[in-house]
């Protein structure tokens, strides 16, 4: 029997689709799509217990499973090859109610990010996560890329903010660990295997979330510095004056500055032609006093020459304007375009050194190479795009090499936050080690023998 009859023939009608009636936009994620992939069938399961049975069937046929959240990926995790069966998770939605005792939230993977940070916040809490894939992308897949965004520096990653969770496993046993509380130090914490495993270790199907306290003042302000060591000492005050309230430190450099403001049209709040302009944002919860500490802050790093100029929001319409020019990268792409992307992370007080280094490298092979520099610089996380003017078709995989010899020569990693997936298999091994790889594979054969589960994706 086929591995689509044995399915139609375990499940209730509708599950599973037929090839013929899958839709194409299940064909990728946001930027990797594959219009030739033949997949078997698309299982679009209601329960765990439906989860179990596709992955239980298709481990029996030797069939590969793609998981798929809200297919928002950037790493091309989510986009499935011929021959496989695609899982999606929009189905599996439900929230339960907020626990407040606990400050944690239970949900189904296929609950869409907002829809948990709505729910948080009509229980007066905070689900932090803030990505902006927010009204599309599903917890499952937060969970499996292990999202970042832009608070992480007070929040952490997602790893740090899943308490518990259910993965089926690719023989389909459920594996349930809905822990709910701060201390379980009852052997190895098995959720951390599921998450950043882009879908190669099992498949999510529910997690407990943490919820914080909802800040009720937030200070935003954009500085002025003149290199990137000013960068760091600025990060160091901000840290000293403005302790667990520094929730945002994201830094843009000339290029993306004068693209933001000039191309994509916004206010420039400070005037162009300094090193670097840093976004600070404190959040606390004492309005009166939180004000006067920020301000007096950015007047000390203004007085000591930290910074050399600076803008401090005075209502949220201003706030949200600094934003805009952080969250403007989508916008210029209007005119800086094709260009090669990078989500690459290296340690904080390299990160001058390896930008120095990179463009060196870069214009050594191409004198004329553009390149802009942006990112969560608290996180170590800096994004680069590279392009080369008058060029249409990309030398991408050179220009990938250079980019990430230099990375793996920092002692950086190639993905600060989207993932392997497709995009960054060769490379790898720039960021882990021979012996990290292969107990990677370890792992990966003794939960997946058949290799079922989203087989091709980190590894080649
Ligand atoms: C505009 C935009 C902004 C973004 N900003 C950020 C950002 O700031 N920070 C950041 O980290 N990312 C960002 N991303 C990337 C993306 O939104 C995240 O990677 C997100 O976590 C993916 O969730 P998804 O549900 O769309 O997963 P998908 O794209 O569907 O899948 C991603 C991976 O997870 C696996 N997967 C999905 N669901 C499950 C499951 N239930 N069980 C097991 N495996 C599963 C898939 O197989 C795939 O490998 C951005 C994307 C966009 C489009």
């Amino acid at each position: 029997m086929s591995v689509e009859s044995d399915l139609c023939n375990a499940l209730a009608p509708g599950v599973i689709v037929p090839f013929a009636q899958i839709e194409p936009r299940y064909l990728g994620d946001w930027i990797c799509h594959d219009a030739e992939a033949r997949p078997i069938a698309l299982a679009r399961p209601r329960t765990t217990a439906e989860v179990s049975t596709v992955l239980s069937r298709c481990n029996q046929h030797g069939v590969p499973v793609v998981a798929q959240g809200g297919r928002t990926g950037l790493a091309g995790g989510a986009t499935p090859g011929s021959g496989s069966v695609i899982l999606s998770m929009e189905r599996m939605r439900s929230m339960e109610a907020v626990d407040v005792a606990s400050s944690t939230i239970a949900v189904e993977a296929g609950a869409v990010l907002e829809a948990v940070q709505q729910a948080a916040d009509r229980a007066d809490l905070l689900f932090p996560l803030d990505i902006g894939g927010r009204g599309s992308c599903t917890i499952g897949g937060n969970i499996s890329t292990n999202a970042g965004g832009n608070r992480v520096l007070r929040y952490g990653m997602m790893r740090d903010l899943v308490l518990g969770l259910e993965a089926v496993l690719a023989d389909g046993t459920v594996l349930t660990s809905m822990n709910r509380m701060q201390k379980n130090n009852t052997g190895y914490d098995l959720k951390q295997l599921f998450i950043g495993a882009e879908g190669t270790l099992g498949v999510v199907t529910r997690a407990v979330l943490r919820l914080f306290a909802k800040p009720s003042s937030v200070q935003t302000a954009l500085c002025a510095v003149t290199n990137y060591d000013d960068v760091v000492r600025l990060l160091g005050a901000a840290r000293k004056s403005l302790g667990a309230d520094l929730a945002a430190f994201e830094v843009m450099w000339p290029e993306f500055y004068s693209l933001a403001t000039e191309v994509a049209g916004l206010r420039a709040p400070l005037r162009h032609g300094y090193g670097a302009y840093v976004l600070v944002e404190a959040m606390g919860t004492d309005t009166g006093r939180d004000q006067v500490r920020f301000e007096e802050f950015i007047e000390l790093a203004l007085t000591n020459g930290t910074i050399v100029d600076g803008v401090v929001a005075k209502s949220i319409r201003e706030s949200q304007d600094i934003w805009k020019i952080r969250d403007s990268s989508g916008e210029f792409q209007k005119t800086f375009w094709p260009y090669v992307g990078f989500d690459v992370s290296v340690p904080i007080g390299d990160i001058g050194r390896f930008m120095a280094d990179c463009r060196r490298r870069l214009a050594a092979r191409w004198a004329d190479a553009e390149t802009v520099w942006f990112g969560h610089a608290a996180d170590s996380n800096i994004h680069i795009c590279v392009r080369l003017p008058g060029v249409e078709r990309l030398p991408e995989e050179e220009i990938d090499t250079i980019v990430y010899d230099c990375v793996g020569d920092h002692s950086g990693s190639v993905s600060a936050e989207h993932g392997i997936g497709l995009l960054k298999r060769k490379f790898l091994a720039k960021s882990r080690s021979a012996d990290e790889i292969a107990t990677m594979r370890t792992i990966k054969r003794a939960l997946d023998p058949a290799n079922i589960l989203n087989p091709g994706k980190i590894f080649a």
